[in-house]
């Protein structure tokens, strides 16, 4: 086996594998470490894929209740096979790493397995094995951010990765943190029957998103039986006879409320993962969070070290990861290569889901930059009437001289699908009369993306 390669890829997660085949495809010899015994990283392993199947099957066991009868559809009482369930995720799992796998051998790539460490510019060390590399590249990701005295133990006090192997539905879940994993892991156990309390230290959930959707978004999931803690922090975790003992306290401070749980969420985000790679060895720096420090070229202050995806700074996000993975490989290739982070879409699996590029509304007051806004609620979309599934707009934001695309904020069924409109229409940096001139197929929901253009700088047709 050959241990000089043009370029090694220390990690394979999206980032990492989509950097690898990219690199091998321009004609560069490429070796990727990688430690877990599958390709593909926390999003194949235990992030993206695992929880959209757990997303989707749950989805479907709750229409069986909430959506069937209006339709006439009568199958009764629906049971959760949870262990079938879990091998459905597994499926999932197993099909995308294997995958992986697939274009790894198609494109030549070695896969070394192992942890590496970068011993100098140059070298990877592999066990005993000693990889020499024109170029290395760490896309070694992120892990679980913590809480100080709060320990996980993955079965009662969970991160996201237990939350996707629960051997049993919990009576009653807490979830730390109303972000998009807490959120997202708490609908699924919220649809098979837990009782879902969600408690989140800032006055919002989804910190980020345009406010009128988060507003919208916090009454649906009301709705659906969640319940908030906002402006809250949990300060300490105790195991009780049966059960948890949870403290709460507002933000601010104050009285501690304790609340009882079975099991709790720890979902307060990710941090860079670098442990063990050696850098300060090397002297590549990171920043005060732990992430590598890179240049516009994702080379970080050591010639031939780059770093991309959640090991440096922006937003964790596996399309970002990948975005980065392959401009970098265009540029290792002599290529051009680029990412345009003001539009990187953002989605959020619930139901109805959530998706968003561009500026918030919120941003665009705080930048002091004149705008429209025109917004189309999906109770006027002609397949959303049809189908029933009437909950959420779309709003999109643009330039108040220009009508040039600031914004978009969908909240409904298939929001991250229809999303990507926004995104294409953005990258060729469209306006909203662009999109409100074209034609759009009848009856989809992506009308609803056609009027809310309509209603930047007029009138929608339907309303
Ligand atoms: C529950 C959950 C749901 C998510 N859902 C979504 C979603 O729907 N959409 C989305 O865009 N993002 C989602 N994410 C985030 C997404 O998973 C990450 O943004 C993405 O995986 C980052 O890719 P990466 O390549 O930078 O790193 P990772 O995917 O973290 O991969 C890094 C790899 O490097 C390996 N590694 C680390 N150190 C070494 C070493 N020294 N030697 C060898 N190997 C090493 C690790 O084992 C790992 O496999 C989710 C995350 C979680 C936890």
């Amino acid at each position: 086996m050959a241990d000089a390669f043009d370029l090694v890829v220390i990690g394979a997660g999206p980032g990492g594998y989509e950097c690898a085949i990219k690199a091998a495809q321009l004609g560069l010899s490429v070796a990727c470490v990688e430690k877990r015994d599958r390709l593909g990283g926390t999003c194949l392993n235990i992030g993206c894929i695992p929880s959209k199947a757990l997303l989707h099957a749950s989805e479907l066991f709750a229409d069986v209740t909430h959506a069937f009868p209006a339709m006439g559809i009568e199958v009764g009482a629906p049971k959760i096979n949870l262990k079938q369930l879990l091998t459905f995720k597994d499926e999932a799992v197993d099909g995308n790493t294997k995958g992986v796998e697939f274009l790894f051998k198609k494109n030549k790539i070695e896969w070394v397995k192992g942890e590496g460490v970068i011993a100098a510019p140059g070298k990877v060390k592999v066990g005993e094995r000693v990889l020499e590399a024109k170029n290395i590249v760490i896309a070694t990701g992120s892990d679980v951010a913590r809480l100080p005295g709060i320990e996980i133990d993955e079965k009662q006090i969970i991160s996201s990765t237990g939350a996707l192997t629960l051997s049993k539905v919990p009576e009653r879940l807490l979830v730390i943190g109303g972000g998009v994993i807490g959120l997202e892991l708490g609908s699924v156990w919220g649809r098979l029957g837990a009782k879902v309390t969600v408690v989140e230290f800032l006055d919002a959930i989804l910190p980020g998103t345009d406010g009128e959707v988060v507003k919208n978004f916090t009454r649906i999931l009301k709705k659906q039986g969640f319940e908030f803690k906002l402006g809250s922090k949990v300060t300490k975790v105790e195991k009780a006879k049966s059960g948890l003992k949870v403290s709460v306290e507002p933000a601010a401070g104050g009285e501690t409320q304790v609340l009882e749980t079975d099991v709790v969420l720890v979902a307060v985000g990710r941090v860079a993962y670098t442990q063990g790679l050696g850098l300060e060895a090397v002297g590549v720096k990171t920043d005060k969070r732990g992430r590598v420090e890179v240049d516009g070229s994702f080379k970080t202050n050591v010639d031939g070290i780059y770093a991309i995806g959640d090991v440096i700074a922006g937003p964790m996000l596996a399309h970002k990861a990948m975005e980065e993975g392959v401009a970098l490989a265009e540029r290792l290739a002599g290529h051009w290569g680029d990412v345009n982070y003001d539009v990187i879409p953002g989605v959020v699996y619930t139901s109805p889901e959530v998706a968003s590029v561009g500026k918030t509304e919120e941003q665009l007051k705080a930048e002091g930059v004149e705008y429209n806004s025109g917004k189309f609620p999906f109770t006027a979309n002609g397949r959303a009437k049809a189908n029933k599934t009437t909950e959420g707009f779309v709003k999109i934001l643009a330039d108040k001289t220009t009508d040039r695309i600031l914004g978009v904020h969908i909240i409904g069924v298939n929001a991250g699908e229809l999303i990507q409109e926004a995104v294409v229409a953005m990258e060729f940096a469209g306006s909203s009369e662009d999109i409100a001139r074209m034609c759009f197929a009848h009856p989809t929901l992506s009308e609803a993306v056609k009027e809310a253009a309509l209603a930047v700088t007029g009138l929608p047709i339907h309303m």
